[in-house]
């Protein structure tokens, strides 16, 4: 059923189809690699008045890894062509926050239906992948109602049904591979329930089958490490060091987390995403 969709495109961002909202509707500070400290609901001082970023190509070199990682998983263009059928947040002052609060609404839906469509790709068992596949299209029927019932979405209830889904396909996988680790990752230090691997010396490690979900790896050494079913859902890869390491098989990896990181051309990444341009 889901096969008719063609979810690697429609959960990829395109800015050329979106009218800026990341950069107008959020909040987001200097500290986090964005340009300035700016309230949500304003406009960041380089969006042009096409919707375009004035400084796109110029993003790395001048610091803004906040942008850089920045992934609203195709959202912004489901708002502005679909939702909003191209009525920009300029042309219709008056729904300017409906708009804007849709956005952020539609972007947890999307981001949960990308984990959900890589828990459908890599899970072998039959009965789970059907429970997958009812729980994109529920998803995706949410994403096609119109801007105020979309608000009335209680999202919790459906991070309830989503998360048991994403947590059973990862230890599943996890557990038949991890045999094959030597990796003895220490465990013991977290930051707010995180596991804190920030600037941890991890190069040329078996990592095969860890659980690195919500894991904070800022700055790790993780060159020319096998990182084969390791879950690394909401991992925070901000310039880890992925250079000639084997994320191929990485669980939930995301392309924000990809080009938050270091890399080069030796760096396996899945399929579905792509090798950021200043790597
Ligand atoms: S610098 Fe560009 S990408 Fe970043 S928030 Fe501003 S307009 Fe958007």
């Amino acid at each position: 059923m889901i096969n008719k969709f063609n979810l690697d495109e429609i959960l990829s961002i395109n800015c050329d189809e979106c009218f800026g909202l990341c950069c107008v509707a959020l909040y987001f500070s200097k500290s986090e690699g964005f340009p300035t400290d700016k309230e949500a609901d304003k406009p960041c001082v380089h969006l042009n008045d096409d919707f375009r970023c004035k400084v796109h190509e110029d993003l790395k070199s001048k610091g803004l890894k906040g942008c850089i990682a920045y992934d609203c998983f195709g959202a912004g263009q489901k708002v502005a062509e679909s939702t909003y059928k191209r009525e920009s947040w300029r042309d219709n002052p008056n729904k300017r926050k409906e708009i804007f609060d849709v956005f952020v609404v539609m972007r947890q839906l999307y981001e949960m239906l990308w984990y959900l469509k890589e828990a459908y790709r890599i899970n072998k068992d039959e009965a789970m992948r059907n429970n997958i596949e009812t729980e994109i299209l529920e998803i995706i029927a949410l994403t096609d109602m119109d801007g105020k019932s979309l608000l009335d979405i209680d999202i919790k209830e459906y991070r309830k049904k989503v998360n048991p889904l994403l947590l059973t396909t990862s230890e599943s996988l996890r557990k038949r591979n991890y045999k094959s680790s030597n990796s003895k990752v220490k465990r013991s230090r977290m930051i707010a329930g995180r596991l804190d691997l920030m600037g941890a010396n991890l190069r040329n490690r078996n990592l095969v089958g860890e659980d690195f979900s919500g894991a904070l790896l800022i700055e790790a050494d993780l060159r020319k490490s096998d990182l084969s079913y390791v879950d690394v859902l909401g991992a925070d890869f901000r310039d880890a060091d992925l250079s000639g390491a084997n994320l191929e098989k990485a669980i939930y990896l995301t392309q924000g987390q990809v080009n938050s990181a270091k890399g080069d051309s030796n760096t396996k990444l899945p399929k579905s995403l792509k090798r950021p341009r200043h790597w």
